[in-house]
């Protein structure tokens, strides 16, 4: 058995599984958050009994110890072959995933300009899974990576051209493993190599974003230099008007990272609905009455359906449109007015197979309509399968 630890380290939690890149089942999965503050604590489950921890102190480090000592108590520790890290941004320097060496690393530190509220933890918990295992080989697997075939009229900004020449300013995009792997499992149901697929994707989750594959590679995100461009999502705004940055600056007498506080954490759904930014907690207040969460459902699919509507122009034709994410996945009436706002491409609902989220193969369009469907993602997974895919190259 080959197994392979998933590190997905943010800035306050550190999300972990060891997978066995064979069978491809998950053997240990946790969490450990609220680090840096008193109240630090770990939670996994295994063999479908969930258990807690208290690690011996409340950094990133000691919750990686933590996470190390549990894998080893269950007896996982041998079997690991690789540690897969998710990092944010790989500029347009990382393609693919990538094992790293003292070179790559060196490389990637020079890019938390890009994400400096993601990549400089990323590399933490990289850093500390190199002194704990430091005979295992360590895989960065880029949010990014799987946009890097944007073509260049859908990845530069009506910018001056020396931002992109010398700032790297442009638009890079994100959720790049999550389309990876539901574009390949898409592929499968339909019969048909990934690299003669055309297909339209929404991941839909607290953070929101769409984009065109084009014979398996990406042609267009709604996702930008940062992940708040695009869509409405959880709490950031998704795309506005650049003009107002100096407005509401001035008028509400805010700095600029003032502004940027409310744009990326009071904004999007939880702005809009003033009730969550929690998709469950917005309907649940809309099908009580509460006319504000109603509004919200309705920016946010219309949203949805404009992005997937310009996403369209980078396609010959759509073979399938792909919803994922724990929205995308689980909420049946915004796929149902997404795909009501897109008869133009020639969709339509079954709302019977929606309703129960897709036929055996994820379908939720009616037998005339282009296909849609439902695709469950799983981002540790894809990257459990490229660390193992690397160390073996
Ligand atoms: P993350 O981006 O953190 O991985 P998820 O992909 O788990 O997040 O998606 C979280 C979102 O999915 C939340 O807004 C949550 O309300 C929504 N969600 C989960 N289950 C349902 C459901 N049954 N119906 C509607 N929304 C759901």
């Amino acid at each position: 058995m080959h197994t392979i630890l998933v590190i997905n380290c943010g800035s306050s939690s550190i999300k972990f599984a060891v997978i066995n890149s064979q069978d491809e089942t998950t053997l240990i999965s946790g969490l450990a958050e609220r680090l840096g503050t008193p109240q630090a604590g770990l939670s996994y489950k295994l063999n479908a009994e969930k258990h807690s921890h208290t690690p011996k102190g409340t950094d990133h480090s000691a919750a990686m110890q933590a996470i190390l000592d549990i894998i080893r108590a269950a007896n996982l520790l041998d079997n690991l072959v690789a540690v897969g890290h998710r990092v944010v941004h790989g500029g347009e320097y990382f393609h693919d995933s990538q094992v790293l060496d003292e070179k790559s690393l060196e490389r990637l530190k020079t890019l938390s300009h890009l994400a400096p509220l993601h990549n400089p933890v990323n590399i933490i918990g990289i850093e500390a899974a190199m002194q704990l295992l430091p005979d295992r080989p360590q895989v960065a697997v880029f949010d990014t990576a799987f946009h890097q075939s944007l073509p260049q009229k859908a990845f530069l900004y009506g910018l001056p051209m020396d931002y992109y020449r010398e700032h790297a300013v442009r638009r890079y995009g994100f959720h790049g493993t999550s389309y990876r792997y539901v574009t390949q499992k898409a592929a499968d149901i339909l019969g048909k190599p990934l690299n003669q697929c055309c297909f339209l994707a929404a991941h839909l989750g607290n953070g929101c974003s769409a984009a065109a594959v084009l014979n398996g590679k990406s042609a267009d995100s709604s996702m930008g230099m940062t992940p708040i461009e695009g869509l409405i999502m959880g709490t950031r705004c998704g795309d506005i008007d650049p003009g107002l940055h100096e407005y509401l600056c001035q008028r509400l007498n805010l700095s600029l990272p003032q502004l940027m506080s409310v744009l990326n954490k009071q904004s999007g759904l939880l702005g809009l609905s003033g009730v969550s930014n929690d998709m469950r907690e917005i309907k649940s207040a809309a099908a009580n009455g509460n006319q504000q969460a109603a509004l919200a459902l309705e920016v946010f699919a219309f949203r949805i359906a404009r992005y997937l509507g310009s996403l369209a122009v980078s396609l010959p034709r759509i073979d399938a449109l792909i919803f994922t994410g724990g929205i995308g996945e689980n909420d049946a009436d915004l796929r149902a007015s997404v795909l009501q706002q897109l008869a133009i491409l020639g969709f339509k609902t079954d709302a019977q197979l929606n309703q129960q989220g897709g036929d055996p193969q994820g379908r939720i369009s009616a037998e005339t309509s282009t296909l849609a469907m439902v695709v469950a993602t799983n981002e540790e997974l894809m990257i459990a399968l490229d660390a193992a895919r690397l160390i073996k190259e």
